[in-house]
């Protein structure tokens, strides 16, 4: 029999993959859910820590396989909402920025994806730094497990101030870090998976978002995929001239395309969608833009939410008076569900919808996860 390869990252399989390597090494098949249960929900990172293992096959793993984790190299708080953002390095050397974001009950962590993003959006700061690298599956459930680990030990004073919920456990995940997550589909797939399989992280799906910028075939491959997860879409324009000048990607997947994509989410999940509508000031804000988008959404079962958007250095939009928000907010209520604007968390941390950016210097080295000012 031909050994498997030295040096496999444990948290870089699949379930079915992880099986397959137990056959191989000769142990017996319920071997998977143990490790995998070592790994997701006791959340360890050494081999060693997985007690219910023989001696004998803790030793084979150690000479095989590893098992990554993601070190914090920096956080800060939010003095006004106590939003937090961490930057983690993860296993392949990648630095990525996560938030969390406490409301009421509920302890949501924002996921990067990638490193950087290729979509160009024209009020994301993230789009700004162009794009470098798809994060792997396990650099994506990394930054799940380095939040949920602090939370349980308690030992952080900033978490520790915060009090958050009772529980200290994550209860609600969203794609919408750094990145375009049905970008990098197959491994922001596998993570769902993870996230929601019972021997792993056990979350419901639809405590799970995902937030993409409209890739028309990935959200129906998404909608047959049977993850249970919800989708939101990022639509913040109601013509294809204004969508493509704020989003470039609306050249390829024009708006009625991607709401027929929408549409088949619908019918196939069965499940309602969320639309985001960023506003920004004098491009999307207008009466006659509340009412076009209420025709846009008509008969699909939705959520929208308004965000005004948040400034950022080197864009020269502006985010629209309050009372032009109310008006518009007022106009939607009167046909959908709509939330209430959503003043995005963090914003003075720089962690807001659309505002994570790594700053680099020449050389390529990080200098900051510090708010920019803009
Ligand atoms: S909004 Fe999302 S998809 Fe668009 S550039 Fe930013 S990270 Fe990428």
């Amino acid at each position: 029999m031909s050994l498997p390869p030295l040096e496999i990252n444990l948290k870089s399989l699949s379930k079915a993959q992880l099986l397959e390597q137990i056959v191989k090494w000769g142990e017996p098949k319920y071997r998977a859910a143990q490790i995998w249960s070592w790994l997701y929900q006791k959340g360890i990172t050494e081999i060693d820590q997985m007690t219910n293992l023989s001696q004998s096959f803790r030793q084979m793993l150690k000479t095989q396989t590893w098992i990554s984790k993601a070190q914090l190299k920096d956080q800060i708080q939010s003095e006004v909402d106590r939003s937090t953002k961490f930057l983690f390095r993860v296993a392949g050397g990648e630095d990525v920025e996560t938030v969390l974001m406490p409301d009421g009950n509920r302890l949501t962590v924002c996921l990067s994806s990638q490193i950087g993003c290729a979509m160009d959006c024209a009020f994301c700061a993230t789009g700004q730094m162009g794009f470098f690298r798809n994060l792997p599956v396990d650099g994506v459930v990394d930054q799940f497990l380095a939040i949920q680990t602090k939370l349980q030990e308690n030992t952080d004073e900033y978490i520790r101030q915060t009090k958050f919920n009772n529980k200290r456990k994550i209860t609600n995940v969203v794609f919408m870090g750094m990145g375009e997550p049905l970008a990098n589909y197959q491994q922001v797939v596998s993570a769902i998976r993870i996230l929601t399989d019972p021997d792993g992280i056990n979350l419901s799906g639809r405590r799970i978002t995902v937030s993409t910028v409209g890739l028309a075939p990935r959200i129906q491959q998404l909608a047959e995929e049977g993850l249970g997860c919800k989708l939101a879409l990022s639509l913040n324009a109601t013509t294809d001239e204004i969508r493509t000048r704020l989003m470039p990607i609306n050249h390829r997947y024009p708006i009625r395309e991607i709401m027929s994509a929408v549409r088949f989410w619908v019918e196939t999940t069965g499940m309602p969608v969320t639309f985001e509508y960023v506003m920004i000031r004098g491009l999307n804000d207008s009466l006659v833009d509340a009412e076009r988008l209420c025709r846009l959404v008509q008969n699909i079962p939705c959520k929208i939410n308004l965000i005004p958007f948040n400034e950022i250095e080197g864009s020269d939009l502006h985010r629209p008076e309050e009372r032009r928000v109310e008006r518009f907010h007022r106009i939607l209520t009167q046909h959908h569900r709509v939330a209430p604007v959503r003043y995005s968390k963090g914003r003075d941390i720089a962690a807001a919808c659309g505002q994570l950016r790594t700053i680099y210097d020449q050389a390529g080295t990080r200098l900051s996860i510090n708010p920019v000012p803009s």
